[in-house]
């Protein structure tokens, strides 16, 4: 095959016989047989059509079994039609051995059992679909044992995935690598043959033979593949710690004890399916102390490595100035960056014991170790976890974080796992460097320096013949230079396409032989994940850019800044790292852990969207009812522009999608009756009562709700009687000399909730401010964009700035309650005005209640005390764009003994939860985590959050109401530090104040 196609590294390459499978019939016995769940369609086949490489292959369909007889019956289908099968776990490989023109089967959803956990023997029994962390933090808790390879990705990785590349991380220097930690395997093969495979002691061996059988074939012609090239194998394998590339063929040899589970780890899914594991425990040291060593620069640190590996670390990585600059440029993690010494290079050296005095002790030996030579590093001790879990995110953020530098090519992988002898390392690097110079390419250099294995991210020109070419160039000569250091071409992340070409090089033409003949035994029609490790597709083809990439390059709404302009590069962003794919913690993404559907990822929907402008496998663009449906259950959280390493922001894409989707075309109910919120609620103004009577009233109340898409089984909430503006235009003002501030009332506080912007008024009048209230009608369209309604949405911005415009010219702030709103005047606003000054003004000068009163309040300003216990929503807008620090900060002063809830999104986000055909998963996304939490506070403490809808969730969905924190403040200033007496303190700080009693004060 040449080594770069006529398409400049586009061309697609598809396993033979690809063109005789009969799809229709492959998917109706699918979907007949498997009880899991098979999906053919553009959606799903894009979502699964790459990996985290630079390669993208469409799948025929995808297989989510039930369990391993589900794998079984999937593969006998596909056996039948002459399918090739592709195994997956979480899609995070970096080489291109997760994507294939075959039926993937995909484990990570259904198939995430730990089956038994044997401490005494130090066993775990494992589905294929088991997340590492999932089983690791089990048994440490139960029993302090773990398993020892710890990938970055480690949240999300899968079992299936980790013995498939033979994963290795942190923690591989305490115990090794996947195969190193693997005891039994069961497996099926394509040809239907079922087996369970481990050490095989010689006896047992003749006796597998003896039996007959095909494993009895198998098994005698691994044997002979043994004895044939057991010599070559010993001579040809470098003995280091990181030899991933090629199969693990030394496994069969007598001194490792045949051990065929660990000959298949590391195969890439080319050989066999696991259909269970059992792994090794090692003890976990439940005390951990790290030292942090700065040298001049990475390549010193790499040199000290191989004596520090004398002192019996448990982790020891290290990681470049390029990196730490690259973080800075991007405004991550700059609060941890101060935890590092001073220099340009570093080693973290974890060590672990029994107890915090054991590891605290073996980290001074060290250092006092490190402290007597003459170019002894800066050294800085952490034995708190909390700093230490900071400097490992510092540490693994590298692959992700440093594709899209700001004023810098994007970087690529393609070079990102080579390992060497740790000894070595410092001559490596440095060879390493020199090429990097002389091809002109930039990069920042990291890894796991105790085991010799450095990553990289470096910007490669991959969308021209040229820059191909040169990457192409490039690669060989890294490759010597890894070779000349006897050192393996992958260190982790495998062969998959980015290497399989280069193996020859590595084990000469007689190894290679012996790798395909190896492939043969187990899968003589080269069916499974054909043309992965053996006889690979050419490097440069399957490529996801190539020569040939020219997604199209629709006219956009939102500019689109950190893409260049560019809605193709946003939808190019997701470096697939997976983390959107961790349904444990953090915000994003709430859709993923209501389904556990790739398709509802993140990262599902921004390949989606890549192949909806690319135009192969959804071919209706803009109008596709796939990206549709795809897109639907994202809530628009905005959590993957907060979480995501390279800040996918999704609600963006999805708004951009559905604007050029109904362009010309009528929207559904919901967009009338929610989008449009605003204009309902100023005509409901003119007779309240009248609009919650409509709304309340059984029949005509459940007419309006069917007519606008909403669910039957929310409430609508009811439209104050006065609204927040009309109460404020009545009122004398305050501080008429004081500071002036601009409060904007929202549509949702201003017309159903006006009690949490009083509270507001009344702390910044008590603060010394002048506060100032617009009477127009603004809107910052929020609701709009849910929808895709942005000319409006635009629109209403100008009505916006011709309001405020003299104010902002005049340096005044504006202050705003509502979450989801701020983050509209911080992100929308410049994104759909980028060349409107006063638009920038704008974004830059609106402010939270917290982040007003914390940086501009008079310093001799305090808020009233409340010694209250209080549990804490953050709203997701919140928290991906304007941070919760100044909130916080707030509460401290406030004297509030809060906790912030880990809750993610609330599940209404807007008016989604409010719509008929997303209540359940609303729900599903709201009882995940913050429903039971505020059920289990105790009644007399405060729930507190901010935004209307999580308020709205939490209030109809459990016995309690949070407050706003302009209300707890009210509370505070009402009764003093102990709050009101009893349970539910909430009830006598309404939203909305009731009906009778605005009559009684009016009259
Ligand atoms: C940001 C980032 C950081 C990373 N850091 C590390 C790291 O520190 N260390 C490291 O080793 N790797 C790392 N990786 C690579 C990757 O995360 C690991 O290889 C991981 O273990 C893959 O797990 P997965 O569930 O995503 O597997 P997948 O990508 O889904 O699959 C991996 C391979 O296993 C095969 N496979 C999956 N399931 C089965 C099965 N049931 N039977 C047979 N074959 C199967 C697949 O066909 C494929 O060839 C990183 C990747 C990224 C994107
Ligand atoms: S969307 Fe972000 S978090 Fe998800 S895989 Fe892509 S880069 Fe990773
Ligand atoms: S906006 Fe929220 S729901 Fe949508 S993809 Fe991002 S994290 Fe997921």
């Amino acid at each position: 095959m040449s080594r770069i196609g006529p398409a400049g590294g586009h061309d697609l390459l598809k396993p033979e016989g690809i063109e005789r499978v009969d799809v229709p019939s492959l998917r109706r016995r699918l979907e007949r047989e498997v009880r899991g769940e098979v999906h053919f369609d553009g959606g799903n086949r894009s979502a699964y059509s790459h990996d985290s490489s630079n390669y993208r292959q469409a799948p025929i369909g995808v297989v989510l079994p039930r369990d391993a007889q589900d794998v079984v019956v999937a593969m006998a289908i596909c056996r039948d039609h002459g399918a090739p099968v592709l195994s997956r776990g979480c899609g995070t490989s970096l080489a291109g051995q997760t994507c294939n023109v075959a039926v993937v089967i995909d484990h990570s959803k259904h198939m995430r059992e730990i089956v038994e956990v044997d401490a005494r023997r130090r066993l775990a029994r494992v589905q294929p679909g088991v997340i590492r962390d999932q089983l690791a933090d089990q048994t440490e808790a139960e029993h302090h044992l773990t398993f020892a390879p710890d990938t970055s990705t480690h949240e999300y990785a899968t079992f299936g995935g980790m013995l498939g590349n033979n994963s290795c991380g942190t923690h591989s220097v305490m115990a090794g690598r996947t195969a190193d930690n693997t005891h039994q395997l069961e497996v099926v093969l394509y040809d239907g043959t079922r087996m369970r495979v481990g050490e095989t002691p010689p006896e047992e061996l003749e006796r597998v033979i003896a039996r007959g059988g095909r494993r009895g074939e198998i098994y005698r012609r691994l044997r002979d593949l043994r004895d044939r090239y057991g010599e070559l194998v010993r001579d040809r394998y470098p003995d280091i710690p990181r030899r991933v590339s090629g199969y693990n063929l030394d496994e069969l040899l007598p001194e490792r004890g045949f051990n065929v589970a660990r000959a298949i780890v590391g195969s890439e899914g080319t050989l066999a399916t696991i259909l269970e594991a059992t792994v090794e425990l090692v003890p976990s040291p439940p005390a951990r102390s790290m030292v942090v060593c700065g040298y001049p620069d990475v390549f010193h640190a790499a040199d000290h490595a191989p004596e520090i590996l004398e002192c019996g670390p448990t982790g020891l990585e290290g990681l470049d100035d390029v990196l730490i600059g690259d973080l800075k440029a991007l405004g991550k993690h700059t609060e941890d960056l101060d935890l590092l010494p001073g220099g340009g290079g570093w080693l973290l050296v974890e060590f672990g014991g029994e107890t915090i005095e054991e590891s605290d002790e073996k980290a001074h030996e060290c250092m006092r170790r490190l402290a007597r030579e003459r170019d002894a590093p800066e050294m800085k001790l952490y034995d708190v976890q909390a700093k230490e879990s900071r400097l490992w995110d510092v540490r693994e953020s590298g692959l992700g974080a440093t594709a899209f530098i700001p004023g810098e090519d994007d970087h690529w992988e393609g070079w990102e796992d080579a390992a060497v002898p740790p000894e070595q390392l410092g001559s490596y690097l440095r060879g390493f460097r020199d090429l990097l110079a002389r091809y002109e390419y930039r990069t920042s250099m990291y890894g796991h320096f105790g085991d010799g294995c450095i990553h990289c991210r470096i910007d490669f020109d991959l969308q021209s013949t040229e820059g191909i070419r040169k990457w192409r160039s490039f690669l060989d000569e890294a490759s010597d230079l890894v070779l000349e250091h006897g050192g393996s071409l992958s260190g982790e992340h495998g062969d998959g396409q980015s290497r399989g070409e280069l193996l020859e090089k590595m084990y000469g033409p007689e190894l290679v032989e012996a790798f395909r003949e190896f492939k043969a035994i187990w899968d003589p029609d080269n069916r499974m994940n054909p043309h992965k490790v053996v006889d690979p597709y050419p490097i440069a083809s399957n490529m996801k850019l190539g020569a040939g990439y020219s997604p199209a390059e629709p006219k956009t709404h939102f500019a689109y800044p950190e893409d260049g302009g560019s809605f193709a590069h946003a939808a190019l962003r997701c470096v697939g790292a997976g983390k959107c794919r961790d349904a444990s913690s953090g915000t994003m993404c709430p859709s993923y852990m209501a389904t556990l559907d790739e398709r509802h990822t993140t990262r599902g929907r921004s390949r989606i969207l890549f192949e909806m402008l690319q135009g192969d496998v959804i071919t209706d663009g803009f109008r596709s009812a796939d990206v549709h449906e795809a897109l639907d259950l994202c809530l628009s959280c905005k959590g993957c522009k907060g979480d995501c390493p390279v800040n996918v922001d999704m609600a963006t894409y999805k708004a951009e999608f559905l604007s050029h989707h109904y362009k010309r075309r009528l929207r559904p109910p919901a967009a009338y009756s929610m989008g449009l919120i605003m204009l309902h609620a100023r005509l409901a103004a003119v007779a309240p009562g009248l609009a919650n009577a409509a709304a309340g009233a059984p029949v005509l109340g459940a007419l309006l709700k069917r007519a606008g898409g909403i669910s039957p089984r929310r409430d609508v909430p009811p439209f104050a009687r006065e609204s927040f503006r009309s109460w404020f235009a009545g009122r004398p003002g305050a501080n008429p000399e004081g500071p002036r501030v601009v409060l904007f009332g929202d549509t949702f506080n201003n017309f159903l909730h006006p009690e949490p912007l009083k509270a507001t008024v009344e702390i910044l009048e008590d603060a010394g401010f002048r506060v100032v209230v617009p009477m127009q009608a603004l809107c910052c369209g929020r609701p709009l964009y849910d929808y895709g309604m942005l000319d409006t949405a635009r629109l209403f911005w100008r009505r916006m700035l011709g309001a405020l415009r003299p104010h902002l010219r005049e340096g005044v702030h504006v202050v705003g309650i509502e979450p989801s709103c701020v983050a509209a005047f911080r992100d929308e606003l410049p994104n759909l005005l980028p060349d409107d000054p006063d638009a920038k003004l704008l974004s830059k000068r609106t402010l939270t209640l917290g982040e007003l009163l914390l940086d501009r309040a008079p310093d001799d300003w305090r808020p009233g005390r409340l010694n209250r216990r209080a549990i804490v929503h953050r709203h997701c807008h919140q928290q991906a764009v304007m941070g919760f620090d100044a909130d916080q900060a707030l509460m401290e002063r406030i004297g509030l003994d809060f906790e912030v809830l880990d809750s993610g999104c609330c599940g209404m986000a807007g008016s989604f939860g409010f719509e008929r055909r997303h209540y359940d998963i609303s729900v599903r996304i709201g009882e995940r985590r913050l429903l039971p939490a505020v059920r289990e506070a105790s009644k007399d403490a405060l729930v507190i959050a901010d935004g209307f809808s999580c308020k709205t969730q939490v209030s109809q969905l459990t016995d309690r109401r949070p407050l706003h924190l302009a209300q707890v403040m009210r509370m505070a200033a009402e009764h003093g530090p102990k709050g009101p007496a009893g349970n539910y303190p909430e009830r006598g700080y309404p939203d909305v104040v009731p009906a009778r009693l605005l009559r009684r004060r009016s009259g």
